[in-house]
């Protein structure tokens, strides 16, 4: 019920293009499937998962074959959620981290300033301490000022432990403290902010692999996951980021936010198709609790509802 009003927007505009671009069809043509191909790229499901979802609805419907608008609704909708089953993640209905033998499960945060990365970690250690596990946060996103204040906000208001040093300094040295002291608390989870600029893709790649080698001086199989944050409502860019990140380090899951101010909720399907990466979590509001475990099967059916 929250998802459907989350993606109020999303799934309204998807919706009524959907039922208008086979509305008064009485078959699949040409026509249709121009429509179809329409609504889905300009829902910012990219080019190429389009192409793949219009090949695989004219594989199952033979073209010119009576199927009514319920019909064909249903026929997209199964081969979107079969498209995203092809990845193996997002069955999940409730929030859950793996648990690991020699110390806490440890999130790296990457994405570009500006996409919601702060808000969404502060989002997900309300998460983990309303699943009853201990979070410490890693400011390693020591390039501004404004993102260890805006970090420390967060913890302040889940009143979670934070790592922080000054402006400027080493990122793998923080992430390196961070991990220390998750290890001395008996922490069950390490966040980690780090810095995201684009505007040197060498740079970025040799300050994550830093960071990461650091890392396992303390925990050896640390990061256990490389979340990237995409904003949702940015299409073509989110495409672009998503390129250079997974260039740059080998991303393992994304977030994906602002999904309740577009009404272009189609780049989840894209991206996570184009790259194979699972989403774990779509953000629908400012609000602390405004992040939801990401579930194909919901998130296909809300489109459709
Ligand atoms: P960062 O620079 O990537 O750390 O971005 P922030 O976390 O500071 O977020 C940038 C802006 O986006 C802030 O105003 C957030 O409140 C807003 N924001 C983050 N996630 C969401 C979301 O899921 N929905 C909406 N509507 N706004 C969001």
């Amino acid at each position: 019920e929250t998802l459907d009003k989350g993606l109020e927007k999303s799934k309204t505009s998807f919706f009524d293009k959907l039922n208008k671009a086979v509305a008064g069809k009485s078959k699949v043509d040409d026509d249709v499937l121009d429509n179809l191909e329409e609504v889905l790229v300009s829902s910012d499901v990219g080019v190429t998962t389009t192409l793949k979802i219009i090949k695989r609805i004219e594989a199952r419907v033979a073209k010119d074959k009576y199927v009514g608008t319920d019909e064909l609704n249903k026929i997209l909708r199964e081969e979107i959620a079969g498209l995203l089953s092809e990845i193996d993640s997002g069955n999940e209905t409730e929030f859950k981290l793996p648990k690991h033998e020699n110390g806490p499960h440890v999130i790296m945060v990457v994405g570009v300033n500006g996409v919601g990365k702060t808000t969404t970690i502060g989002k997900l250690a309300k998460q983990c301490k309303n699943a009853g596990l201990k979070v410490v946060l890693g400011a390693a996103d020591t390039f501004r000022a404004a993102a260890i204040d805006q970090l420390q906000i967060w913890a302040d208001r889940t009143d979670v432990p934070i790592v922080k040093q000054e402006m400027g300094s080493d990122p793998a040295s923080v992430a390196f403290d961070t991990l220390q002291s998750a290890v001395q608390q008996n922490a069950d989870v390490v966040i980690i902010d780090t810095a995201g600029r684009l505007h040197n893709k060498v740079n970025l790649m040799n300050e994550l692999t830093k960071v990461k080698r650091v890392m396992q001086k303390v925990i050896p199989n640390a990061p256990h996951d490389v979340m990237l944050v995409l904003d949702g409502s940015t299409g073509q860019n989110a495409f672009e980021q998503a390129k250079q990140f997974t260039a740059a380090t080998e991303v393992t899951s994304l977030a994906v936010t602002k999904l309740d101010g577009t009404a272009k909720g189609g780049v989840v399907i894209g991206i996570s198709d184009q790259f194979q990466i699972p989403v774990k979590y779509i953000g629908v509001g400012e609000g602390i609790n405004d992040l939801q475990i990401f579930n194909k099967f919901e998130f296909v059916d809300s489109f459709f509802k």
